[in-house]
């Protein structure tokens, strides 16, 4: 499934989602990333699952706007730096 993290206000729609079938918990999104807006945790949309996954840590997902804001819009989309960690091509950004 596609987990959402984040929110929508006037300006537009600001999530980072993680694909919870691609997502293999590796963690190498963690360190790569300036703001320390990932991390690997229990995958809660599936408590009966033994696996972990990567999900925007809560302290950002309210602002991920702005955590997010110095790769942004300097950086072409699929030049992130979380997205060109990702192996199996988990991450994606909405804006
Ligand atoms: S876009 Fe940059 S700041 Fe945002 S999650 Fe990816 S690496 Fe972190
Ligand atoms: S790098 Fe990709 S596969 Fe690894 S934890 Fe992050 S999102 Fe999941």
């Amino acid at each position: 499934m596609i987990a959402n993290f984040g929110y929508k206000d006037g300006s537009g729609d600001y999530f980072i989602s993680i694909d919870t079938d691609k997502c293999n918990g590796c963690g190498d999104c963690v360190p790569v990333c300036p703001a320390g807006v990932l991390e690997v945790r229990d995958n809660e949309f599936d408590p009966l699952a033994d696996d972990k996954m990567a999900a925007v840590k809560e302290e950002h997902r309210k602002k991920i706007k702005y955590s997010c804001a110095q790769c942004k819009p300097e950086m072409n989309m699929k030049n992130l730096p979380c997205i060109m960690a990702c192996p199996p091509d988990a991450i994606a950004h909405s804006w």
